[in-house]
């Protein structure tokens, strides 16, 4: 959970539980999460410190009491609530950031799953639930104004064009705004792919005279996209690991109209190419990296 806390952007389902049972230490309602940790930044003190984690003034009657999954927890059968988690700096004990969170479950609570005590009896235990719903948490607001750390690997990467896209690219993602994102990480390939293959050209384990021969040739004629289609087969081993064309999967991306994608199509499209961006840079830099060390051995034996 502290993984939630510290990095989900808002609107990110993160699973609370999976098939939910009733019992244990469970972070169902709010008092639940009174008094857990989490890594975050200090702006006061400039450094990452421990936040841990209140409830509004209203609550505090109720710490330690609160144990009932009663109904205003819960909308037609399903968890569902919200509530505000204030996240104190334990160091100054004055900065802190404020959540608005949403708890829900995808299926009915029943009766049993709750966490009701029921008078002591000699009448058989009732037998097990058939349901077991999943329960997710998002942030639903934030306080300040959640930032996004961008990947280092990336942004030393890229220039300053295309690091300005992928910081507005990775803000609206993290707020959920699907074209927006997708807008960003479109321009970004549209852009970067020619540069991307000229950096595995340069690979050691790629082929690099056929990688030269087909960027000659979509240098005449940029228009064809043979090239993306092409290259697979001279990509570095670490490339070919997917099974599919990481170039050609970037460049279908740009190819594909906008506007016939829904806000959620748009959300899902431009997470993955984040991720297929990320995957390409980094074993690009990984090989590189390779290289410069073995540059170093060679060296050392000389
Ligand atoms: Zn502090």
């Amino acid at each position: 959970m502290k993984e939630f806390f510290e990095n989900y952007g808002l609107y990110k389902a993160f699973v609370l539980h999976k098939e939910y049972t009733a019992g244990g230490n469970k972070f169902v309602i709010p008092t639940d999460f009174v008094g857990q940790t989490f890594e975050y930044k200090c702006e006061k003190e400039d450094a990452f410190r421990t936040f841990e984690i209140e409830l509004e003034l209203s609550y505090e009657p109720y710490y330690g009491i609160m144990y009932n999954l009663s109904d205003e927890f819960i909308v037609d059968g399903k968890l569902n609530h919200t509530f505000k988690a204030i996240c104190r700096c334990k160091s100054c004990k004055k900065y802190h950031v404020e959540f608005q969170l949403h708890v829900y479950s995808n299926d009915v609570i029943t009766k049993d799953l709750k966490r009701m005590s029921r008078p002591i009896s000699n009448a058989p235990a009732p037998p097990p639930p058939k349901i077991k719903p999943d329960i997710f948490i998002e942030k639903i607001g934030a306080l300040p104004k959640i930032e996004i750390t961008p990947n280092k690997l990336i942004t030393n990467y890229f220039d300053r064009e295309s690091n300005k896209w992928y910081y507005k690219g990775i803000n609206a993602l993290a707020q959920n705004f699907g074209i927006g994102a997708l807008a960003y990480f479109r321009r970004i390939v549209e852009k970067e792919l020619i540069h991307i293959i000229e950096s595995i050209k340069l690979l050691p384990d790629s082929h690099n005279a056929e990688i030269q021969k087909l960027l000659d040739k979509h240098k005449e004629n940029p228009k064809v996209s043979t090239i993306y289609d092409n290259i697979f087969q001279h990509l570095p081993n670490s490339l070919k690991v997917l099974g599919d064309n990481p170039i050609k999967l970037l460049y279908n991306q740009t190819s594909e109209g906008l506007h016939s994608l829904k806000e959620s199509e748009s959300l899902e499209k431009a997470s993955k190419i984040l991720v297929l961006l990320e995957f390409v840079i980094k074993k690009i830099n990984e090989e590189r990296s390779e290289i410069k060390d073995l540059k170093d051995i060679v060296k050392g034996l000389k």
